[in-house]
């Protein structure tokens, strides 16, 4: 195959396709989004394939194409399953994009694209083993090693938000119901919206996240329990991850990544129920913030070559 000219990520969100250009230095040559068109899977097909054609237009050559959506492919019959862009689910979504577009691409859902932009040229630059986690809406993670993202034979490595919250508490049993079906799973704890329903259920009243993290910061006792509750549930949640794959690094991604305190108190908290004398893992906020989905997809044709 011929050396592409560059590598070409594109982030199919539900509300936003975004297309990014990197040089193999990781250096953005080139950025666009649209908005995405609401239902219509026809219409998202060949708005990326248009998008595309575009940025090799403008740039005067031809790019391998990765990339990032909400969802996972199904192995057993190649469609997208599991995405909130609900017309793209049922979809051969891959088959068709190689159609539109003339080559194979690769596709891979979002946490995981986090987690390889992250460990290519991010936060977790240099380290053989990186879980991303997004903490956002939802909650997502993936696994790198070595440079690649970790799949497995049900393509869902890394997707820890729908375990129950390890070592609960009386009060945690059984749980916020999920959308999954079950009650009490990691994600219905650690996403914004459970942070915001944990905080209004025991102080009584209704705050979004920065407005909780600012009172706290300001002596609030309340919002500074809700927070204390919160890093208590990331580090049990995490000291699991720590002790089935031992990551290097574990990165934070989603608007939850943003509490600074968590980069401190979750660590000196996760020993607790790490089984080992001592845990030298780093806990690091993400480097490319919103960038992660779309420069990870670039990366999903590795770094070289
Ligand atoms: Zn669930």
């Amino acid at each position: 195959m011929q050396e592409p000219d560059f590598r070409l990520g594109i982030d199919l969100g539900g509300t936003k396709i975004e297309v990014i250009a990197l040089d193999r230095a990781g250096r953005e040559l080139l950025r666009q989004r649209v908005a995405t068109p609401q239902g219509d899977y026809a219409a998202t097909i060949a708005t990326a394939a248009r998008l595309v054609a575009e940025a090799e237009r403008a740039l005067g050559g031809r790019g391998s194409v990765g990339f990032g959506t909400p969802g996972s492919l199904s192995r057993a019959s190649g469609r997208l399953r599991g995405s909130n862009s609900v017309c793209l689910n049922g979809q051969p979504i891959r088959d068709d994009l190689a159609a539109a577009l003339g080559r194979e691409v690769r596709i891979a859902n979002d946490a995981n694209c986090f987690a390889l932009s992250e460990a290519t040229d991010g936060a977790g630059t240099g380290a053989r083993v990186v879980f991303g986690v997004i903490l956002g809406t939802g909650v997502g993670g993936g696994i790198v090693v070595a440079g690649a993202v970790l799949e497995g034979p049900n393509g869902i490595a890394g997707e820890w938000g729908h375990n129950p919250l390890p070592w609960p508490r009386d009060d945690e049993r059984p749980g916020p119901p999920c959308y999954c079906g079950r009650a009490g799973c990691i994600e219905t704890w650690l996403c914004g919206p459970g942070f915001e329903r944990d905080h209004r259920q025991a102080a009584g009243a209704a705050l979004t996240v920065p407005a909780v993290v600012a009172r706290a910061a300001a002596g609030d006792a309340a919002c500074s329990a809700t927070l204390g509750r919160y890093e208590d549930r990331l580090a049990r949640a995490l000291a699991h991850v720590i002790n089935l794959l031992d990551p290097d690094v574990i990165v934070l991604g989603g608007g939850m990544s943003n509490i600074d305190r968590l980069y401190d108190r979750v660590p000196a908290l996760w020993g607790q129920w790490v089984f080992s004398d001592r845990v030298d893992t780093r806990l690091v906020r993400h480097r490319h913030g919103d960038s992660s989905g779309v420069r990870g997809a670039a990366w999903l044709w590795g770094r070289a070559g």
